[in-house]
């Protein structure tokens, strides 16, 4: 393809920034010559133990609608099924492109080695590789001091929004959207929420000016969070909302609202936009915290003692305890839960059950539509009381269910087996005698498993090791 040795090429390499506004990588490519858009099935992240086909499903949604969007804007965009490598050599003597531009990325050991890899490939060419913050993550950060001050300047600054068309001046084969089938991935079963900047766009629209309302009342609960909280956590993930334009159109909600109760519950809603910026710089301050104990005092604690059967009984929803069941259940079904919930499944697994966090976080990562690595390995040594500095918050699924589904809705909707167990029971059927047992339907350890442990005396266990262990000089160093 014919070049003017004066002109500059960019290509916008999208990722997890799958939108159109504030996206600085593709207002920086207005400046050029031409571009094209980049987005890149890559196979390092369909291997990647995290990865579910519920993400792949939710990305190319994403990108279908992204790809008409910049359409609409004179933008073609390219979507290639490969390693970074291959599409951009591959590229690069289609087009000879100049500049690459993207966002920053935060993400696990497989995308830090791609990105290292994708350096040196352009210093090599030549190309420029221009990279936009696009959260509170500051790369290569001394100090916390004064974080939250740089959180807040990142996310008052304008909005990057496009004030011009594009001149297409390259012809080239957009190549087809993959399908699940032809990536080699089966169809999942699980109900997801709807895909792509438009959808993100509603939901945030019907928070800020509906469901903020009931905000902190709802979050606790499974039953009322899933109305009540946001549910803008896939669309961050993904990138069709910024986080910029969720804290921006926050505090105007905040600015206009007449109401106390609103403004009370958008208050605690844009703290938490702070917590994810916060949770993320935590792994890129320390990646090893993806495998390895934050509190290296912790290891050797779980390791050995892996049972491969409560695993499995956690993960498929049969630990006998119905709480834990129904939000795993619930889970699987739709690819979200509460963070109480969340918070609960991790405690289980890690106290009651003593699994090492490694394990059940990638097994949490692939149910999650939402994952995001930095958010989720921080919580995930968080309530496995690995870091050391943080209290250690043990969750009883008996008083869980009681507090947050005391009228047994919840259980009842995602447990069949108890649906006919009386409401005293609900919690804790293996307490039936055996004629209410036969009068419900629900035969312990027939048609609902007994209990896999013994949450109480699990507990009292881990707790003691735990609080042994922060004693030992070692912990407290
Ligand atoms: C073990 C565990 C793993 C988690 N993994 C993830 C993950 O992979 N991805 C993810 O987005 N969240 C994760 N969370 C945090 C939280 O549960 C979800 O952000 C929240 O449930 C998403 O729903 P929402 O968007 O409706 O949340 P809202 O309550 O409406 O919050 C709005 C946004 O604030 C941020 N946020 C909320 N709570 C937290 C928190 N505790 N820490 C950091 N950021 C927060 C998220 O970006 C969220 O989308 C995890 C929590 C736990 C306990």
């Amino acid at each position: 393809m014919s070049f003017h040795p004066f002109s500059t090429r960019a290509v916008v390499w999208f990722k997890r920034d799958l939108r159109v506004h504030d996206h600085a990588p593709l207002v920086a490519a207005l400046s050029h010559t031409d571009a094209i858009g980049l987005f890149v099935v890559e196979p390092e992240w369909l291997n990647s133990p995290e990865c579910d086909a519920s993400h792949v499903d939710f990305a190319l949604a994403c990108v279908a609608e992204l790809r008409e969007a910049l359409a609409a804007r004179g933008l073609p965009l390219v979507v290639r099924v490969g390693t970074m490598l291959e599409v951009l050599t591959q590229l690069h003597n289609e087009l000879a492109f100049t500049h690459l531009l993207s966002h920053e990325e935060t993400g696990t050991g497989w995308s830090y080695t791609r990105d290292v890899a994708v350096g040196r490939w352009c210093r090599g060419q030549q190309v420029v590789w221009q990279e936009f913050t696009q959260t509170g993550v500051v790369r290569r950060m001394r100090s916390r001091s004064g974080w939250a001050g740089r959180w807040q300047a990142r996310m008052e600054t304008p909005l990057q929004l496009l004030h011009a068309e594009f001149t297409p001046a390259t012809s080239i084969a957009q190549g087809d959207l993959p399908t699940l089938g032809s990536l080699g991935l089966q169809a999942h079963h699980k109900t997801l929420q709807p895909a792509g900047e438009r959808a993100a766009r509603r939901t945030l629209k019907s928070f800020l000016q509906e469901r903020a309302y009931d905000y902190r009342k709802a979050l606790s609960s499974p039953l009322s969070a899933s109305e009540g909280c946001s549910r803008l956590s896939p669309h961050l993930a993904f990138g069709t909302l910024s986080l910029r334009t969720v804290h921006q159109a926050t505090e105007v909600a905040i600015a206009n609202t007449p109401d106390r109760t609103m403004a009370y519950g958008l208050r605690g809603f844009a703290g938490r936009l702070r917590w994810h910026c916060h949770f993320m710089q935590k792994l890129e301050d320390e990646p090893d915290i993806e495998f390895h104990n934050f509190a290296r005092a912790c290891d050797g604690l779980r390791e050995e003692a892996f049972n491969p059967d409560h695993f499995a009984a956690w993960c498929e929803g049969r630990t006998g305890y119905p709480m834990v069941d129904a939000c795993m259940r619930s889970l699987r079904a739709t690819g979200w839960l509460n963070f109480r919930m969340r918070a609960m499944l991790v405690s289980f697994a890690s106290y009651q059950l003593w699994l090492h966090w490694r394990e059940p976080g990638l097994f949490l990562a692939r149910q999650f539509l939402d994952f995001e690595p930095g958010i989720h390995w921080s919580q995930m040594q968080m309530q496995s009381g690995t870091t050391g500095i943080n209290t250690l918050r043990m969750y009883s699924p008996t008083k869980q269910a009681q507090d947050q589904d005391p009228q047994g809705v919840f259980i009842r909707r995602w447990v069949s087996e108890l649906s006919k167990v009386p409401l005293p029971y609900l919690a804790e059927p293996w307490k039936m005698d055996i004629s209410v047992q036969r009068m419900a339907g629900c035969l312990i350890g027939h048609d609902y498993p007994a209990p896999v442990v013994d949450d109480k005396a699990a507990m009292k266990a881990a707790k003691d090791r735990l609080y042994g262990l922060r004693e030992t000089k070692q912990a407290r160093a």
